[in-house]
């Protein structure tokens, strides 16, 4: 997947803004045809839709029978939600805008969850008025919203994770605690919606299919209970946090999906509509940045650490670099000889706009100022996470190809 196209060495050493090679790659070979053959002023993210469907695709195969509803959210390019509609993919939405640009790409409603669970009451009556139906809550006062402005809807609730082992937890904002969801599904009954079953996110970037047992084990336990105590469940969602290659070793895509859905399958028996919500690992490894040095520095001679100063940082498309949570993996034009620790930061003028320091990354000792670096792996989560115009910097342009 990842394609190793050798281009010609770098050649001379170091003059200022001098046009050098990448002396290796690792991301597709359409975006590395498509970086090589054009110049970008501003940082860009190139997008490589065909191998986005591939991964859909992968996905699909690996969790069946569990039908894919893409996470919006994690990329909601257009031109690839028009890819994914057509090749079967089904939608998890948090928003109308969201659910807004699944139909207008030709998603049938009925194949579009609304998964938020902290839903605007406007929102809620315009969804169902557009035909959507199935509904996330996890507190009485969203099922009290759902019961006005969506009365008869189907609902899941969703479970908190406390013990998640993802590289990006979901923490506690979201799900009632395990002796909960029986409560609020008697609620949601009570009230005239029909509780159809749960939902969880074991966190994102959850790098093993081993890492979801305890999630999955909890969760059967609630399933099984609200199944004995006579609710009919059909709905089991089993959300999102698929991983992709950051550095870190990651189970292969096929091991992984296969993997979670044996645990499922044990856990749970038969589900008649088991859905997953795949973000990251539909789309990170689709797309690379382009970007660039605009500084290399030493504070004092005798510091080992350099700092280097991208155009690109955490209010233009790096927000998962806070708490250095989200590692991303870089390839500059200065590869191929000595490196040593840097210090990363982006261009604004917020001391918060440091990428990389509690760890530092290596970086070649011969990159200066000029330097093209590419952000690997770098499709999810980068897009829409951009500020419109802090200190004048634009929003991450991007490139679908
Ligand atoms: C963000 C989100 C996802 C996607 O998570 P990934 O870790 O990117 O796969 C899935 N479901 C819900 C409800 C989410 O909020």
């Amino acid at each position: 997947m990842l394609a190793a196209d050798t281009v010609a060495m770098a050649t001379g050493a170091s003059a200022l803004n001098e046009r050098r090679a990448f002396v290796s790659s690792r991301i597709t070979d359409k975006v590395a045809a498509y970086m090589d053959a054009h110049d970008f002023d501003e940082p860009t993210l190139v997008f490589d839709l065909d191998h986005a469907v591939g991964s859909y695709r992968t996905l699909a195969q690996s969790l069946a029978p569990a039908h894919i509803h893409y996470a919006v959210k994690a990329n909601p390019e257009p031109q690839l939600v028009r890819r994914l509609v057509a090749a079967g993919c089904r939608f998890d939405a948090a928003s109308r805008g969201e659910i807004a640009l699944c139909l207008d790409a030709g998603a049938d409603a009925r194949h579009v969850s609304f998964g938020n669970t902290v839903k605007k009451v406007g929102d809620i009556a315009w969804a169902r008025a557009h035909g959507i139906d199935l509904f996330a809550a996890d507190a009485t006062e969203e099922l009290d919203k759902l019961a006005i402005h969506a009365p008869g809807a189907r609902v899941y609730i969703r479970l908190l994770v406390e013990h998640s082992q993802a590289d990006w937890p979901l923490s506690r904002k979201f799900g009632a605690p395990a002796e909960e969801i029986l409560p609020l599904m008697r609620y949601a009954r009570a009230h005239g919606l029909n509780p159809v079953g749960i939902s969880f996110h074991v966190g994102s970037q959850t790098r093993r299919a081993e890492m979801w047992r305890p999630v999955l084990t909890e969760a059967a336990g609630v399933w099984h209970d609200a199944r004995a105590e006579g609710f009919e469940l059909e709905v089991l969602n089993i959300g999102g946090g698929f991983p992709a290659f950051y550095g870190d070793e990651v189970e292969a895509p096929m091991g992984y999906g296969t993997g979670v859905m044996d645990i499922v399958r044990a856990h749970f028996g038969d589900v008649p509509y088991i859905m997953a919500e795949p973000g990251r690992g539909l789309v990170a490894e689709a797309g690379a940045i382009s970007a660039e040095v605009l500084l290399v520095s030493r504070k004092r001679p005798s510091d080992i650490a350099r700092w280097v100063y991208l155009n690109i940082g955490k209010f233009s498309g790096l927000a998962e670099t806070i708490d250095e949570a989200i590692r991303y993996q870089f390839d500059t034009t200065a590869d191929g000889g000595e490196t040593g620790p840097c210090i990363l930061a982006g261009p604004s003028c917020d001391s918060a706009d440091v990428l990389y320091e509690q760890r530092p990354i290596q970086m070649p000792t011969a990159l200066r100022a000029g330097d093209r670096v590419r952000i690997l792996n770098t499709g999810a989560y980068t897009t829409t996470y951009a500020s419109v115009g802090f200190n004048g910097f634009p929003p991450l342009h991007v490139v679908c190809i």
